[in-house]
């Protein structure tokens, strides 16, 4: 099969991601074979890619965004049948024995497994998932358009509810990318109003469109402070902006998995039981909640899609801000 494999980490730049054949995976126990239609992009590749997250495998092909649908089950498999549409996110096995996975916490697990980082991932024709660990796609999302809920979205959902954002709040997005375009539209759709802060033109464009009331840049500050805010561009800087429009007692949630280093601050700024928290990958129950959310509003993903041949130039405009919502690569 064709699939784009990472070697060694470099600079995007360096296009480090070279296509070629590689053996066809078959499915071990539990596990199902899916013939990939599309993987969407996102900023846990390019930190994959790049070496800002040490590689756990080598070489891997990355991709956590899979869309396509079931081709082989393995003996044991028994939740999907052969053809059925399927999405594969970040979260790629748990243990279900440590001490997180038995407090419900399996996003948080001792020997968690990722897809596209310790097992081989969606910029390919087929990959192999544990049967529990994907979830089947409804038919209103064509493949290109489910993709981002995979890893965008489902982390958007998790990041949404640890800020504590509830009807009538008003939530601050930090950088909108694909994720923020996502959280816009279910955060208005359960009552609360969203205000924008990035840099780009193009994104405080399209945000204005999905309904946000306010956008601006971070420095800039909104005529009433934010009950929450989620922080999705990696850059620590936001992090004391985000907290100083926060109101007392507001949550900042911090999406991504890893960030430039967070600037001395002053303690006022946190203070009045304002929380920082961070959000790390997700759970199973994230991904089935989210899914059903996203049918329910229903999401509208905004995709700019590739050719899997183009797979490193994709991975260059994500970094340099050059797609509009999400990119996805066809495969
Ligand atoms: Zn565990
Ligand atoms: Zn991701």
């Amino acid at each position: 099969m064709r699939a784009a494999v990472l070697e060694q980490q470099r600079s995007v730049e360096e296009s480090p991601l070279s296509l070629r054949d590689v053996a066809m995976p078959e499915p071990g126990a539990n596990q199902v074979r899916i013939k990939v239609s599309c993987c969407g992009l996102c900023h846990t590749d390019l930190h994959t890619v790049e070496g800002d997250i040490p590689a756990h495998k080598l070489p891997v092909i990355p991709g956590h965004q899979i869309v396509g649908v079931v081709d082989r089950l393995s003996a044991g498999a028994a939740k999907f049948a052969i053809g059925q549409r399927v999405g594969v996110p970040w979260l790629h096995r748990t243990d279900q024995t440590c001490e997180f996975c038995r407090r419900g916490l399996e996003n948080l697990c001792e020997h968690a497994q990722f897809t596209g980082y310790d097992a081989d991932g969606g910029y390919a024709e087929y990959c192999v998932v544990d049967e529990d660990y994907a979830y089947p796609i409804h038919d209103q999302f064509s493949d290109e358009n489910a993709a981002p809920l995979l890893c965008a979205g489902i982390i958007g959902y998790r990041s949404f509810r640890l800020s504590g954002a509830k009807s009538g709040d008003r939530i601050g997005l930090y950088g909108f990318g694909a994720s923020a375009h996502i959280v816009i539209q279910f955060a208005r759709h359960l009552g609360c109003e969203v205000l924008v802060f990035t840099r780009s033109d193009e994104h405080r464009k399209l945000a204005s469109e999905l309904g946000a009331t306010w956008t601006g840049r971070a420095e800039d500050t909104p005529s009433k402070p934010l009950d929450a805010a989620i922080i999705f561009a990696p850059a620590g800087a936001l992090v004391p902006e985000a907290l100083r429009v926060t109101r007392k007692g507001g949550v900042v949630a911090l999406a991504g998995i890893t960030m430039s280093q967070i600037p001395a601050m002053n303690y006022d700024l946190l203070y009045h039981e304002r929380v920082l928290r961070s959000v790390a990958n997700s759970t199973r129950q994230d991904a089935r909640e989210f899914l059903e959310l996203a049918a329910a509003v229903p999401i509208r993903t905004e995709v700019q899609t590739y050719e899997l041949a183009e797979v490193n130039r994709a991975l260059q405009d994500l970094k340099h801000s050059r797609i509009r919502a999400a990119g996805v690569v066809r495969i």
